[in-house]
């Protein structure tokens, strides 16, 4: 079950990431944990990663795709892999798809949680936060009692200058450009599946596990 996860910020992507690795005991394996890692047991890769994120610059793809070569090569992933945050670009899908076939295996599916830019907006704009306590909140999810009041003590919330709406508006339509041409890649590749990310979180994981127990 080789597997890529794809999704917009507010499109419930680790969530589920961690029902499918906890029904079904694949990797989960995310660009940042992988970076760390090899960080942490300073492989050659690693703290070639590290000089460049030290000097605040973006690890080059060769370095990244690298790390991700010696992380799919480990035992653990013999069974499958649900890869998350990588590839980015059409780029690394291509050398994903290198690193793949010399390991002689290949992606069965990559998955997009298919979420409206209009609710991602809701869901993305709505959290609060008390001045008083930090006690979080959320609009739709979570919403306080009483309007812009603290149901723990009182005080006064606030929302986050990341999470309004002009920040988080530009910070989605970032994400929409730079994952339209790698979606158009999996779809001509026949890998990409939609699901609707728009339902109940229990229901986003059935219809994938309807998808995914087709593998087994
Ligand atoms: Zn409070």
């Amino acid at each position: 079950m080789n597997l890529v996860l794809m999704g917009l910020p507010g499109a419930g992507k680790g969530t589920q990431a961690e029902k499918i690795v906890q029904k079904y005991g694949i990797p989960h394996i995310s660009t940042g944990d992988m970076f760390r890692a090899a960080i942490k047991y300073e492989t050659e890769l690693g703290l070639k990663a590290k000089s460049f994120m030290d000097k605040g610059e973006l690890v080059p793809d060769e370095v990244t795709i690298g790390i991700v070569r010696e992380r799919l090569s480990k035992d653990d992933c013999e069974n499958g892999f649900l890869l998350d945050g990588f590839p980015r670009t059409v780029a690394q899908a291509d050398a994903l798809e290198d690193i793949l076939t010399d390991l002689n295996k290949k992606i069965d599916y990559v998955i997009n949680i298919d979420v409206d830019q209009s609710i991602l907006m809701e869901r993305l704009t709505g959290r609060r936060i008390c001045k008083d306590c930090g006690a979080t909140y959320h609009l739709v999810f979570n919403p306080p009692t009483k309007d812009g009041e603290c149901d723990r003590c009182g005080g006064e919330l606030y929302q986050r200058a990341d999470d309004n709406e002009g920040t988080v508006q530009n910070r989605l339509e970032v994400n929409i450009k730079q994952t339209k041409p790698l979606l158009d890649f999996y779809e001509t590749k026949g890998y990409l599946r939609n699901i609707d990310g728009q339902q109940d979180i229990n229901k986003v994981f059935s219809d994938l596990d309807a998808l995914l127990g087709g593998l087994q």
